[in-house]
């Protein structure tokens, strides 16, 4: 689908579009000495998750240089192979640890009205073909397991949390198998007017997968120029500074609670770090809930598999709910 000049406008507050130029400016330059590490890195990890590929990419962070400029754009509308799925039942998760040792009372004097919103994307969707409307962006989605359904018992785990310390959480799915676009994911945010929103992935899998303690954790916040360019050419750049700097602030937070919690490094970063083209996705630099969303967005990757077993076992989830849980009620104090 392409858009018409005149649909090219503003998308919201947090992003705006750009309709292509042509030429090649200081971005595509460090994307184009790029995309051959990212290349490499989707070659190696044909199966693995939506997110990184990659335990960290040692590639520099990628900016925007001057507006208007607007790479080319090269990228196919296809969307990565669903992992082998093993479909295995999840787990029945149960957070004893943490109901052991910290108690959360629930908040009954505050009133619900004022108790901050909290809006949680458990990672993946059964497949959905879909084309953002504003933007041109390709919102598909698709299914990887065992990561669909571990994130998704992660993602139970910290919402009954939240919810029990006084927290409102919304999920962006009703169910595990509950099919979404990128785009509908992050309206449940903004229509929430959501303190904040966080997405729950891993690198699970027999193939491609990475070990739970040996890399991938990483916290991605959003930040100003981060862009992706839709297949008709239009280019959407993340430009609120006021989101990017609390979804800076949060993501340090992030990633100090989840090496706490998890007990291993855990990395920030202000975008993906190469050109998610490189895996046939929309060029750009930033996860489309990212871009997308209008409140401050902290997209989390995490090693997917336990030892001994692809998939997380249930004390490595409650490890990864547990730092997200932490951080999560740091970053949005409730009110007293
Ligand atoms: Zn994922």
């Amino acid at each position: 689908m392409h858009l018409r000049p005149s649909d090219v406008r503003r998308v919201a507050r947090g992003a705006r579009v750009r309709g292509y130029r042509g030429g090649m400016d200081h971005r595509l330059r460090v994307r184009a000495a790029t995309i051959a590490v990212g290349v490499i890195c989707a070659a190696a990890l044909v199966t693995g998750c939506s997110a990184a590929r990659t335990p960290a990419p040692p590639i520099p962070a990628v900016r925007s240089s001057t507006p208007g400029d607007s790479p080319a754009h090269s990228t196919s509308s296809t969307i990565p192979p669903a992992h082998a799925a093993s479909h295995a039942p999840p787990s029945v998760i149960r957070n004893t640890s943490h109901a052991q040792t910290s108690p959360r009372p629930t908040r009954a004097a505050v009133p619900p009205a004022s108790r901050p919103v909290i809006v949680i994307d458990p990672g993946h969707s059964p497949a959905i073909r879909g084309i953002d409307p504003v933007t041109g962006l390709d919102v598909s989605g698709y299914e990887n397991e065992p990561e669909m359904r571990d994130v998704f018992a992660v993602a139970e785990l910290v919402k009954a949390q939240l919810q029990a310390a006084g927290y409102r959480v919304s999920m962006t799915k009703a169910t595990v198998d509950t099919p979404v676009l990128l785009n509908q994911i992050a309206a449940t945010a903004n229509n929430a007017h959501a303190a904040l929103a966080l997405s729950i992935h891993d690198q699970a899998g027999n193939n491609g997968g990475i070990g739970f303690n040996q890399g991938n954790n990483v916290v991605y916040y959003q930040s100003v120029g981060d862009d992706r360019v839709a297949g008709n050419g239009q280019e959407t750049v993340f430009t609120d500074g006021k989101v990017a700097a609390l979804s800076q602030k949060y993501g340090q937070i992030f990633r100090a609670q989840r090496a706490k919690a998890e007990s291993h490094a855990v990395t920030l970063q202000g975008d993906v770090g190469y050109d998610l083209g490189s895996r046939g996705l929309d060029s750009g630099n930033i996860w489309m809930v990212q871009l997308l969303a209008r409140v401050p967005w902290i997209y989390n990757e995490a090693g997917g598999n336990s030892v001994g077993r692809a998939g997380l076992s249930a004390a490595d989830k409650a490890k990864y709910a547990d730092g997200l849980i932490a951080s999560v009620e740091a970053c949005i104090p409730l009110p007293r």
